[in-house]
């Protein structure tokens, strides 16, 4: 990722620019958000209430606008969406209760300096992870689609996807989340074993393009099994 912005941008939709109100910031932050989550949903990357969303609204201090836990991908509404602050909990003057992942989002804010998160359960994602989850990631190389990937100019790149165990103890993922970015900087998403995928980027736009490369890469890796099993 390049650097960091102190607010998102959202490429393909209204900005909120010089001048907007922070009102504006949200509303617009909002709908880009509920339109990508209509379109990742119709590739059958969030069935159900599977998944969750956030974009960062602002750094200093840090604000996430999220997913509300338990509501169906595929027709959010800006109602379906709330304010949370850097530990996760919800922002002063918000009722209800964030997706449980909230503080995954938060660390990949806070850390990897994001615009932008999503989380997916696609079945290419979720059986790689079962199966690399013990080798803790695979490496991907050989595909001309990595170049859609931040910083990936060529084929021949080699481009690692970590894999951390899966866990019910959010607290403590976020904690290996924070530890294995720490470590990486270059990453642009990585999977949990058996649940699913998390990417994310500098702005809305990015993190779906980032998405939809990682899907296309995950598929290519679970077909290959046709002609030739990918080992990692
Ligand atoms: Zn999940």
């Amino acid at each position: 990722m390049r650097a960091r912005t102190a607010r998102a941008r959202w490429s393909g939709d209204r900005v909120a620019g010089a001048g907007a109100t922070a009102f504006d910031g949200r509303r617009s932050a909002a709908l880009a958000l509920c339109r990508a989550a209509a379109a990742i949903g119709a590739r059958g990357w969030c069935q159900g209430t599977a998944g969750n969303f956030s974009v960062t609204l602002d750094r200093e201090p840090l604000r996430l606008l999220i997913t509300r836990s338990g509501r169906f991908k595929q027709r959010l509404t800006g109602a379906d969406l709330m304010l949370v602050g850097a530990d996760g909990a919800a922002a002063e003057g918000e009722a209800g209760r964030p997706s449980a992942e909230t503080p995954l989002h938060c660390a990949i804010a806070s850390v990897a300096g994001a615009g932008a998160v999503l989380h997916t359960h696609s079945v290419a994602a979720t059986l790689l992870g079962e199966h690399f989850s013990p080798r803790g990631g695979f490496t991907i190389r050989g595909y001309e689609m990595l170049k859609g990937l931040d910083g990936v100019a060529s084929h021949e790149a080699e481009v690692f996807v970590p894999v951390l165990a899966n866990s019910q103890d959010v607290d403590a993922l976020s904690r290996r989340v924070r530890a294995v970015l720490g470590e990486r900087p270059g990453l642009h998403g990585f999977l949990l074993g058996g649940h699913g995928l998390y990417t994310w980027g500098e702005s809305l736009a990015e993190a779906v393009r980032h998405l939809e490369i990682f899907e296309f890469l995950f598929d290519c890796l679970s077909r290959r099994i046709q002609f030739q099993p990918f080992t990692g």
